[in-house]
């Protein structure tokens, strides 16, 4: 791109991109429909390379908008933050408003030379009203400069004296403070003043910090208790005083005297803070952009005369060809070059153009009149033909700052989008500042360009209320987050479980599987240790072709299951997933075991296998009292399942019933099989050391390797059998009613078996879903979320489904991501009411992989203990989706067994279709001891 393509040609038309920021598109007061003014007045040669360094393009604009991003990235990032030249301020803001937030509060204004002290109060409701009360104390010299002390004490007497005057009677106050000095801020009540300017100069203060100082002169009595919770910088004041009803205004932007801008960033990019959730506000000080070099091929030979002559040349670039303070000079030293040669003093003293006339001349009606009338006072004799050319002087100047501003508006803007990885991004940016006040055409620039600039967000620009409003709201947001998090902690303590109480849980199961194990005490425990009739974990000599049939969860599966020697490919398995629908699980069992039979016959029909009769394995995955492999009482139903006439009965009679009413249709049922039982033997068929099955699906349970001798239940004392311990049902006898929370309860009351399963009900698939809906509900009537308005939809039950949990808590997956979700549900939802929803999400899942970890450290101890170890090294077989998709589950489960189990040192190993595989493994035993009994 070289400079000479993009030489705006004024006079002829152009395309109007080319020179946004040129006289004739834009701010000039030249209109391009043929005003008598524009036929009768010509730019000459002379004019037009004056004003030619002024002029920018859009290319130019585009340009410096990828630098600030550039120096934006800089200021951001730990490592440059220090040198950045856009210094990227933490502003300690964590949310915008959002119309929620009520109360009163007070507002202590530091301004040039005088005090303003307000009383606002919010009304909260659903049209956020707003009323102040406010009073203005002038700030004597002698107070200004006086010592720090004395400047504290006079701000807290005037708060005093403004609450007395209101007779208000309530005593306790959150106040902000809105100080507008150079400051380091380190938290949003923490700030320490670097330098004093703006006539103040009160010595003992510099390097302190001023909340603290402060907060010592207001309790020197004890008649009001105020805290001050923010201080406040005024380009935050800007963002935080817009209104909430017209949606988010996430950023901030003065044209005052100097140029500052801020905006609510992404808090893990702001890498000098160690928050990592939610927003951040930051304050840009743009002013300080192009210090480094970064605008030297924007700046005119106007602007280096102005720095030079300055109070600190070389920096403030930016601020220098923006602000108020800066526009008039750049307007003096471009006549100075358009009237060479007929310069006045005047024209050559420094100040003598204002910012406010050249404001005014760019007006189309009285412009021109100003122009002669500046001109006049500056000594010139103007021309008609010289008024004109001051006016595109003074448009020239005033469009380029639009246009800068509108380049580092849209830098801001497209870091948001990006940063929050949306494909369109909607905000009001609240502006303020003497240049937009004065200038209606600097504001519509702005916007027209910003539009050019960052065509991918939609941006109103909105005119601020006020700093003092401003700081109220830092105040009343601040204050509302506290209130809230007060609320959410102490929601979400029932569901944080202590190592200790962990270990109780852990002692508890203990306790449990003894009293269940032992004929005795067999009945009064919760976890009811049925014998399998397994005594063996597979060797790997087993052979042959088996079906198996998968029920008791999600899916109703029937697999054929080749079991051939490993160099032939070991275990290969074909399977078909057929629905069982709610009315047929909950339905007459007569009719849930036809359907399984046509399901069956549907699928040898579909392999081709008609005729043939397989040895099948049945994984049935609900409690059972088992008297041989292939005989298993159903003691109840569990998870969705609940179909009548089945409770007492011989689950392989229903079946083989099933069968006999279909005609021409013959199984062979060798063995019923618990999924864990499954699981724990497709494990051991790759790992001997796999002893214990795990299930984390639907529900939860597990099985493991007991001594015979310890089966009370069971005659016989040498070898092993595998215990399916059912633990799922674990606290159904009230032993673990300390841990239930609210939110337990009214899942368990709403669910098909009310007061049973308690223990899978804490940590299954079925059930994380409606907890964390209950636990949303009940943070939405607190006000913590949603602005505590619920959606129809989340109030639904089981609408909130686990595997939302593993998306929302998916490290890769943005928090754009959970809104997405959230918003499928119907809810409008802000960045905090996302973090929020993670966090319970984060809590619940958690606490259910907790309590699994806590329930397999003690079947662990348990083996350890039997076989009179130091230490047991044993595997883990698991199964299950909550298990193996959840993104942190198993992390927290094994991070529990180590804790709890520190003598066992265990593995996981998660097992693939072990209902099938393993069903057709105890298939393949059951035949060969058959065919040893036969022999
Ligand atoms: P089952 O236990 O019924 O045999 P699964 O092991 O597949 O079957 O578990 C199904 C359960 O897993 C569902 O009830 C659901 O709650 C849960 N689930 C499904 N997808 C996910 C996921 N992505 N993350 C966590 N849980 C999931
Ligand atoms: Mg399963």
């Amino acid at each position: 791109m070289s400079s000479g393509q993009e030489t705006p040609l004024v006079g002829k038309p152009l395309p109007s991109q080319l020179s946004p920021t040129c006289p004739g598109h834009g701010l000039a007061g030249v209109s391009e429909s043929g005003s008598p003014q524009a036929q009768s007045r010509h730019l000459t040669a002379q004019m037009q390379s004056s004003l030619q360094p002024l002029c920018l393009s859009l290319e130019t604009l585009h340009r410096v908008k990828g630098r600030m991003l550039e120096a934006m990235e800089r200021g951001l990032s730990r490592r440059t933050h220090s040198q950045a030249t856009v210094r990227m301020l933490p502003a300690f803001i964590r949310s915008t408003p959002d119309g929620t937030e009520r109360g009163e509060f007070l507002v202590l204004e530091l301004g040039d030379d005088h005090l303003r002290v307000l009383l606002m109060e919010l009304s909260g409701d659903t049209d956020q009203r707003v009323t102040m009360e406010e009073q203005h104390f002038p700030v004597p010299d002698a107070i200004a400069q006086g010592p720090g002390e004395k400047l504290f004490a006079f701000l807290a007497t005037c708060l005093w004296e403004f609450l007395d005057r209101l007779h208000v009677p309530r005593t306790d106050f959150e106040l902000g403070f809105s100080f507008p000095f150079a400051c380091r801020q380190t938290r949003l009540d923490q700030s320490y003043l670097i330098s004093w300017s703006k006539g103040f100069q009160c010595p003992g203060v510099e390097g302190r910090d001023v909340v603290a100082l402060l907060q010592e002169a207001i309790n020197k009595q004890d008649r009001y208790r105020i805290k001050v919770i923010a201080v406040v910088n005024d380009t935050t004041g800007t963002m935080m005083s817009c209104d909430a009803s017209a949606g988010p205004c996430e950023v901030g932007l003065v044209v005052d005297a100097g140029t500052n801008s801020c905006f609510m960033a992404e808090a893990r990019h702001v890498e000098v803070v160690e928050e990592s959730e939610g927003r951040m506000g930051v304050v840009t000080e743009w002013g300080s952009f192009g210090d480094n070099g970064a605008l030297n091929d924007v700046l005119s030979p106007y602007d280096h005369q102005l720095d030079q002559a300055s109070l600190n040349p070389g920096r403030e670039r930016f601020e220098k060809m923006i602000g108020g303070l800066y526009l008039g000079e750049i307007v003096r030293h471009s006549l100075t070059e358009l009237f060479s040669g007929r310069t006045t003093p005047a024209l050559l003293t420094k100040g003598s153009v204002q910012t406010q006339d050249i404001l005014e001349i760019t007006d189309e009606q009285v412009g021109l009149a100003t122009a002669r009338r500046v001109l006049r006072a500056l000594g010139l004799e103007a021309s008609d033909q010289d008024c004109f050319n001051t006016q595109q002087v003074c448009s020239a100047v005033c469009t380029r700052a639009a246009g800068l501003c509108a380049a580092g508006l849209a830098a801001i803007l497209s870091h948001m989008c990006r940063s929050r990885e949306l494909s369109r991004l909607k905000t009001s940016v609240a502006v303020d500042g003497a240049v937009f006040r004065a200038h209606a055409k600097f504001r519509q620039t702005l916007q027209q360009l910003v539009k050019q600039l960052a065509p991918e967000c939609d941006v109103t620009l909105v005119q601020a209320e006020g700093s003092g409003k401003g700081t109220g709201m830092v105040t009343a947001v601040a204050s509302r987050l506290a209130v809230q998090r007060r609320q959410v902690n102490q929601t979400l303590a029932l569901l944080q479980l202590s190592p200790d109480a962990l270990g109780t849980v852990q002692a508890l199961l203990r306790r449990e599987m003894e009293l269940g194990l032992k004929k005795e005490t067999h009945a009064s425990s919760s976890v009811r240790m049925l014998p399998t009739y397994i005594c063996a974990t597979p060797d790997g000599s087993e052979r042959g072709d088996f079906l198996a049939l998968d029920l008791g969860g999600t899916n109703f599966r029937v697999l054929l299951v080749k079991v051939g020697s490993r160099e032939r490919g070991g275990v290969q398995i074909v399977s078909e997933i057929y629905s069982i629908p709610p009315h047929v699980a909950q339905g007459p069992g007569s009719q849930l075991f036809d359907h399984i039979v046509e399901c069956i016959a549907d699928f040898q029909t579909k392999q081709g296998m008609m005729g043939q009769t397989l040895p099948l394995g049945f994984t049935f995955s609900f409690p059972c009292q088992q008297t041989s492999l292939d005989q298993g009482i159903l003691l109840s139903w569990t998870k969705g399942f609940n179909a009548s006439g089945c409770v007492g009965h011989d689950v392989v009679k229903l079946l083989r019933d099933a069968v006999k009413r279909k005609n021409h249709f013959a199984l062979d049922v060798v063995a019923i099989v618990n999924d864990t039982v499954g699981t724990m033997m497709s494990c051991g068929y790759d790992d001997p050391s796999c002893e214990v099955g795990l299930i984390v699906g639907t529900g939860t349970n597990a099985c493991y390797m007991e001594e015979l001798r310890n089966v009370g239940t069971l005659a016989g004392e040498e070898g092993r059998m595998c215990i399916n311990m059912e633990w799922g049902a674990f606290g159904d006898n009230g032993c673990l009613d300390a841990f239930f929370t609210p939110f337990d309860r009214q899942v368990d009351e709403a669910s098909l078996n009310p007061g049973r399963q308690r223990f899978e009900k804490l940590i299954s698939g079925m059930y994380l879903g409606e907890i964390v809906r209950r636990i949303l509900l009940e943070l939405t009537a607190k006000g913590c979320l949603f602005r505590g308005r619920p959606s129809p939809k989340l109030q639904t039950p089981d609408i909130f489904q686990t595997k939302f949990l593993s998306s929302i808590e998916s490290d890769g997956l943005a928090l754009r991501q959970v809104c997405a979700i959230l918003e499928e549900l119907g809810l409008h939802v802000s960045c905090e009411d996302s973090v929020l929803v993670r966090e319970v999400c984060q809590v619940v899942a958690r606490r259910a992989a907790q309590l699994c970890g806590a329930a397999v450290a003690a079947v662990v101890e348990k083996i350890r203990e039997n076989r009179g170890l130091e230490q047991l090294a044993v595997t883990v077989g698991v199964d299950g989706t909550l298990y193996k998709l959840h993104p942190h589950f198993a992390q927290h489960v094994q991070a529990t067994v180590r804790q709890l189990a520190p003598r066992c040192s265990v593995t996981f190993l998660q097992s693939e279709d072990g209902s099938g595989k393993g069903a057709a493994l105890i298939a393949a035993v059951a035949c060969r001891v058959a065919r040893h009994q036969r022999a």
